[in-house]
């Protein structure tokens, strides 16, 4: 028997599409103006984004942290999917490209439920966590610089509620974490041999920690789920 249930190629990938997108128009306008930026491959697949508007309705999430806003589409999910008197804080530090994400935010009426900041995601956690605001969140999307992802996995468990829940993207770097050898060759230098290492090394980190309960999902660029116990 195979291991993995399912190889996926494109057609299979299409007919997933197919048969579950619902992405909004303001999403898709979202899209297509950060396609022209050539950073655009950072923002996450559509498919995605819905799976974590589902995660947030399902969990009830009323306070969120999202640490990489760019282009604002992650946020834009997340936020969509969350009653009126809710609350994201919205980290970043790259004032073209939020925005562009404030833009969007507005056109889709959510703009008052996010509070950017922008600073380094270190800081901003760290200010958080000194003004009393340990354990009083709901969710945490953690997608920024991939050489602080142990601060920010550290420093959102503090943040997070018991039985809040955290979802760290990229974790399987195009494959490279697994082998750089296997990975095509116009994607093997989007990330750098340290950000592999340190990728790694989080990866046997959080499979070992007993503080969280844990679910690598090998949905876009590898998702895993962690929740505080
Ligand atoms: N979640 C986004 C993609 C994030 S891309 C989406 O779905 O579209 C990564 C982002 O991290 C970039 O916007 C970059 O400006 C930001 N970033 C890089 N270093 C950072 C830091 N030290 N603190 C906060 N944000 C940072
Ligand atoms: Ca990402």
């Amino acid at each position: 028997m195979k291991k993995s249930s399912l190889e996926f190629n494109d057609v299979i990938h299409d007919y997933v599409l197919s048969h579950s997108l619902r992405e909004s128009q303001i999403l898709v306008d979202l899209r297509n103006e950060t396609a022209k930026d050539s950073a655009a491959i950072m923002q996450i697949p559509p498919e995605q984004g819905q799976f974590m508007s589902m995660l947030v309705q399902l969990t009830g999430a009323r306070r969120t942290i999202e640490i990489g806003v760019f282009t604002g589409y992650s946020t834009l999910c997340v936020a969509q999917a969350m009653p009126d008197d809710s609350y994201t804080l919205a980290c970043d530090v790259d004032e073209n490209w939020t925005n562009i994400a404030k833009k969007y935010w507005a056109m889709a009426g959510v703009d008052k439920k996010i509070d950017l900041r922008l600073a380094p995601a270190i800081e901003t956690l760290k200010s958080l966590i000194a003004e009393g605001q340990s354990e009083s969140y709901d969710f945490v999307f953690i997608d920024a610089d991939k050489n602080n992802y142990e601060h920010y996995y550290e420093l959102s468990l503090s943040l997070l509620k018991p039985g809040g829940l955290m979802a760290i993207d990229n974790v399987l770097l195009f494959g490279l974490v697994v082998d750089v050898n296997i990975v095509d060759e116009s994607l093997s230098n989007v990330f750098t041999q340290e950000n592999i290492e340190l990728m790694r090394t989080l990866n046997t980190k959080i499979k070992c920690d007993q503080r969280v309960d844990i679910c690598m999902l090998k949905i876009a660029d590898g998702l895993t789920l962690v929740r505080k116990k």
